[in-house]
């Protein structure tokens, strides 16, 4: 009998889950992947167009190149998912599974820190990243703030990359004595679980003159000011912002989601529907939400399915284990390897920034899509 599964969302987590599958099921697989959007681009990527590195459309690799024995992509909008039945209702059809997978990533709440829309930027989606390639090189004075707004938020080094990379554009236009940068952050310092991370961040911010607000985040915003969660102001010209995450509608909706998160097993990723299971920022596995973590939860859970299948007890395993690459400015990235699950407490190991670790994220990015699009 050929394993029928659902894959819902076909961002990193359901791509590597659907490709794991299909490498290790092949013709015996029955594999539906469902996703609203035509293309996937990497989280990344959005720093690349803000910045008018990279053009919006280059960075965007079409679901229609994935063509993989027993994978079927189905561009539809998700509306109601049932985990009893394993049914999930789109704008066009209805799908049942028997194994169900819900990648859904985490949506951003606007409307949940007043003032951004009409006040501030985000580059968090990819219209605002597109939006802001038009805002930055109108910046020329004044002062900049990267902002979070809520906790927990995608790729914990993403704030620190911004305001690295608005100083090096700030630099090569000429206008970087005009302005200053600030950064507010809920946290104590910028990668909690790798202190020696942080302490090269904040080395890089003091070099250049960027100020770190730690244990803060933006509670509102006012024409030109920021309002901290004490209720301290803080005057801008230019506000990018984190804006806060909260799992899709439709999850919230399912009945799958404790506390806005769906819970899940580590051992395999499933959540408490047999069959259904879980991975990437949608869940409250213990991971910070980031691309590389979604990953290694769908390998997990694409373990455990095969497991299942056969009929055997899982030996899978999740453990919480991922390598960020981190953007410094001037050309340079820096890797930080961090572990969840293995140790009493998350610990990260550095590598410093260098020019060999920006080719290694490059490779990270083309391996992917050669895996996933084989491109
Ligand atoms: C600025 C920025 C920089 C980042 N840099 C990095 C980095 O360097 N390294 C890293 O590892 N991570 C990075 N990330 C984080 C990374 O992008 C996410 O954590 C990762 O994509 C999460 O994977 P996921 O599979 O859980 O969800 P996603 O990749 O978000 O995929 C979810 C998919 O579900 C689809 N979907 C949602 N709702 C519906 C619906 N109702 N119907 C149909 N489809 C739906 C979406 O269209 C989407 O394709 C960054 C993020 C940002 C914003």
């Amino acid at each position: 009998m050929k394993l029928r599964v659902v894959v819902l969302g076909a961002g990193f987590g359901g791509l590597e889950l659907t490709s794991m599958l299909s490498e290790a099921v092949g013709d015996n697989l029955d594999l539906t992947l469902i996703d609203q959007h035509d293309a996937f681009f990497f989280g990344f990527s959005k720093l690349d167009v803000m910045f008018g590195h990279k053009k919006a459309d280059s960075v965007k690799i079409p679901y229609s190149g994935i063509v993989k024995p027993g994978v079927r992509f189905c561009r539809e909008t998700i509306t109601a998912i049932d985990p009893e039945t394993k049914t999930v209702t789109t704008n066009k059809s209805v799908h049942k599974a028997d194994v169900l997978v819900v990648a859904l990533g985490a949506n951003y709440d606007f409307d949940a820190t007043p003032g951004l829309n009409q006040h501030g930027n985000e580059y968090y989606s990819f219209d605002g990243a597109v939006k802001l390639r038009d805002v930055i090189p109108d910046f020329k004075s004044g002062h900049a703030i990267v902002g979070v707004c809520g906790a927990p938020f995608k790729c914990p080094p993403a704030p620190s990359e911004a305001a690295l990379m608005l100083h090096d554009h700030l630099v090569s236009s000429g206008s970087r004595d005009a302005c200053t940068i600030s950064i507010v952050m809920p946290f104590g310092s910028p990668i909690p679980p790798s202190p020696d991370s942080s302490t090269a961040l904040l080395r890089a911010f003091e070099e250049r003159g960027i100020q770190f607000i730690p244990q803060h985040k933006i509670a509102s915003l006012r024409a030109k000011t920021a309002v901290l969660d004490d209720g301290t102001e803080m005057p801008f010209d230019l506000f990018l912002g984190i804006p806060k995450h909260v799992a899709p509608d439709v999850v919230l909706q399912s009945g799958l989601a404790e506390n806005g998160w769906i819970p899940v097993s580590r051992q395999t990723l499933m959540t408490r529907y047999p069959g259904v299971y879980a991975i990437g920022d949608v869940t409250s596995v213990g991971t910070p939400k980031a691309g590389v973590f979604a990953e290694g939860a769908a390998k997990t859970a694409a373990a455990a399915i095969i497991d299942a299948w056969h009929g055997k007890e899982s030996e899978a395993g999740y453990t919480g284990a991922g390598s960020c690459y981190i953007e410094f400015g001037k050309g340079q990235v820096a890797r930080v390897d961090v572990d969840f699950f293995s140790g009493p407490k998350p610990f990260g190991i550095h590598h410093d920034a260098s020019k060999a670790l920006t080719i290694d994220k490059e490779h990270f990015g083309s391996s992917r899509k050669a895996r996933w699009f084989g491109l």
